[in-house]
């Protein structure tokens, strides 16, 4: 039975129970009977609930897309679907990195709240995911994500609750590279067409085709480029004679592994980043964004078929990401640190038509998007969501308007094979960046005006007060613990939020 038909019968059943009773009461009280009970009117019934399609380009910073501004083609697809969208221009994530992200967008409340402070735990049972309210609400579910089942979108991470379908990558056996949106696309297409049209569904995809390749034996080809695709994606904005005869050495691995091998060189001081070759630089970044014209293709083939299907108009479609990547736009490459490029995610939200276009510049956040899904879905919102539903027609449409001037806490402590941790709280234009709060020796924080500065180029050092205030903010940020905890599913060994707590910075 469809929603729509069930809520009728619903809303029919409460009016003939209280008709019922209206009757007893009126006769008790020696009045006549009144009309038999009318059935609702249709325009008095809620809208039927819409499909609502959440896609997480994994490692994709938002000045990237053409969308943002970017002057590269990466991304004319995704530029199509924004035009006719709410573009927020600034969307945070709460981390750097692809777990805690991910549960931030699927829960409705920051990773700190959940305690996900390391790269082991889980979402905690009791805080229920967008998928399972959804599902609750009679909508089917699927999801098709790059990631191993204990893997950071992982079904055992607490990611695949509420879902009917998880399917995790590789989504067809045999293929060279493990990671690829051709194939995440044909699960979701193959599934679109065996559901059950007649209810409405919640579908998510995550792609790690934007991301460093994650192991030495997935380089497609034998220079084994740091980001890879199949070609002719691989050389779309450069020449295959540009390209280096190899991204790889016994000492340094391929794929991430290189990018960690220059990482730790440069927070050991072994390498000095502004020494980096230029021209491998330029090299790297048109290696990322082939990726990202390679999934921004497949996601057209996706559009194309909700059109063809008549869903494209009626559903809620989301693009994000769960974090950006650096290219030494600070002091390292990949996902480390808290700096904009790192956090600054790209969100578009289509709505059903007419559909609303704006761009908006309110200080939004990843969490904001479960209750804005529950919300278009006519859903419950749980009282432990604390992401807001995302503004499309209010006047506050300005980072410095009271309605967005929200404090957005992030922080970075995925240490691997070498320790950096790194904290950040924005508030308005200012942002206060703390790394490595255990360390005496390693202590360093930086105030920025992004008003002025919006690169994070010039710490601001006169202003002693405000540094102050936002610093005593982060700690009573983290001296507050969290709302609830998940298990871990291996025993942890890197310092976590408690072992900094210990260690001083928190008191
Ligand atoms: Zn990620």
């Amino acid at each position: 039975m469809s929603r729509k038909h069930r809520i009728r019968e619903e809303t029919g059943n409460k009016a003939s129970s209280l008709g019922v009773a209206l009757s007893w009461l009126l006769i008790l009280l020696g009045c006549s009977s009144p009309e038999p009970p009318q059935a609702p009117s249709p325009e008095t019934e809620p809208a039927p609930a819409p499909a609502i399609i959440l896609i997480s380009i994994d490692t994709l910073r938002a000045d990237h897309l053409g969308s943002y501004g970017y002057s590269r083609d990466t991304s004319p697809r995704i530029d199509a679907l924004a035009h006719d969208s709410v573009r927020f221009t600034s969307a945070f994530a709460p981390t750097p990195w692809t777990l805690p992200s991910h549960a931030s967008m699927l829960t409705g409340m920051h990773p700190y709240e959940i305690g996900i402070d390391n790269s082991y735990r889980t979402i905690p049972p009791e805080i229920p995911t967008v998928s399972e309210l959804l599902a609750r609400s009679g909508y089917q579910t699927a999801a098709f994500v790059d990631s191993d089942p204990k893997g950071f979108v992982g079904a055992e991470r607490g990611f695949g609750r509420g879902f009917e379908v998880y399917q995790h990558s590789p989504h067809q056996p045999g293929l060279a590279q493990r990671f690829d949106m051709a194939a995440t696309v044909d699960g979701a297409l193959d599934w679109l067409k065996d559901r059950d049209p007649l209810r409405p569904f919640f579908l998510f995809l995550h792609t790690k085709s934007v991301h460093a390749v994650p192991n030495d034996a997935e380089c497609l080809d034998p220079r084994c480029f740091p980001y890879e695709k199949p070609e002719p994606w691989q050389f779309r904005f450069i020449s295959s004679d540009q390209a280096p005869a190899s991204w790889t050495s016994p000492e340094d691995g391929a794929g991430q592994r290189y990018l960690w091998s220059l990482n730790a060189k440069i927070l050991e001081g072994e390498l000095d980043p502004k020494a980096y070759p230029e021209d491998r630089l330029d090299q790297l970044k048109a290696f990322y964004d082939a990726g990202i014209y390679y999934v921004d293709f497949h996601l057209g083939r996706l559009f194309d078929d909700l059109k063809q299907r008549g869903l494209f108009e009626t559903s809620v479609i989301v693009v994000t990401s769960d974090h950006g990547e650096a290219f030494l736009d600070h002091s390292l490459f990949m996902h480390q640190e808290v700096y904009d490029p790192l956090l600054r995610v790209p969100l578009i939200v289509r709505l059903p038509n007419p559909a609303p276009r704006a761009v908006r510049a309110d200080q939004v956040v990843l969490a904001d998007i479960v209750p804005t899904l529950l919300q278009q879905a006519n859903a419950p919102i749980p009282q432990h969501v604390t992401g807001r539903s995302l503004p499309w027609t209010s006047e506050a449409n300005n980072p410095r308007t009271a309605g967005s001037l929200r404090e957005i806490f992030s922080y970075y402590l995925f240490p691997r094979k070498f320790s950096y941790h790194s904290l950040a709280l924005r508030r308005g234009d200012w942002k206060l960046i703390v790394h490595n709060p255990e360390s005496p020796d390693r202590f360093r924080q930086e105030l920025y005006n992004l008003a002025q500065d919006p690169a994070e180029r010039q710490p601001v050092s006169g202003q002693p007060l405000l540094t102050e205030e936002l610093r005593q903010t982060l700690r009573h940020r983290l001296r507050q613990a969290p709302v609830a905890q998940g298990a871990e599913l291996l025993q942890q060994d890197f310092p976590n939020l408690e072992a900094i707590r210990a260690l001083g910075y928190i008191e």
